[in-house]
C-alpha cells in the first residue's frame, strides 16, 4: 500500500489509512501532517484570536447542549 498523495510506501510511521466517503485512502506521516497543517491554516486555527472565538462558540454550544439535556430530563420525570 502506498500514500495516495506522494506514492511513498506506507510503513509503520504514523500514517493514516481510512476512507474518504467510500473511497479507501492512505496518507504517509509526512502527507498527513502536511494536510493537518493546511487545515489548521485554512481554518485560521493558528491565530490566537480566532481560536479564542472558536472556544467561546464551543463553550456556548456546550451550555446549550447541557440546557437541552436538563430540559429533556425534566420532561421525563
Ligand atoms: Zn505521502
Amino acid at each position: 500500500m502506498n500514500c495516495n498523495v506522494c506514492d511513498a510506501p506506507m510503513e509503520d510511521d504514523g500514517g493514516i489509512v481510512g476512507e474518504f466517503g467510500i473511497l479507501p485512502v492512505a496518507f504517509c506521516c509526512w502527507c498527513s501532517s502536511s494536510m493537518t497543517d493546511m487545515v489548521i491554516q485554512m481554518q485560521g486555527f493558528d491565530d490566537i484570536d480566532i481560536l479564542k472565538e472558536r472556544i467561546k462558540e464551543l463553550e456556548e454550544d456546550a451550555k446549550q447542549e447541557s440546557k437541552a439535556k436538563k430540559a429533556r430530563e425534566k420532561k421525563k420525570t
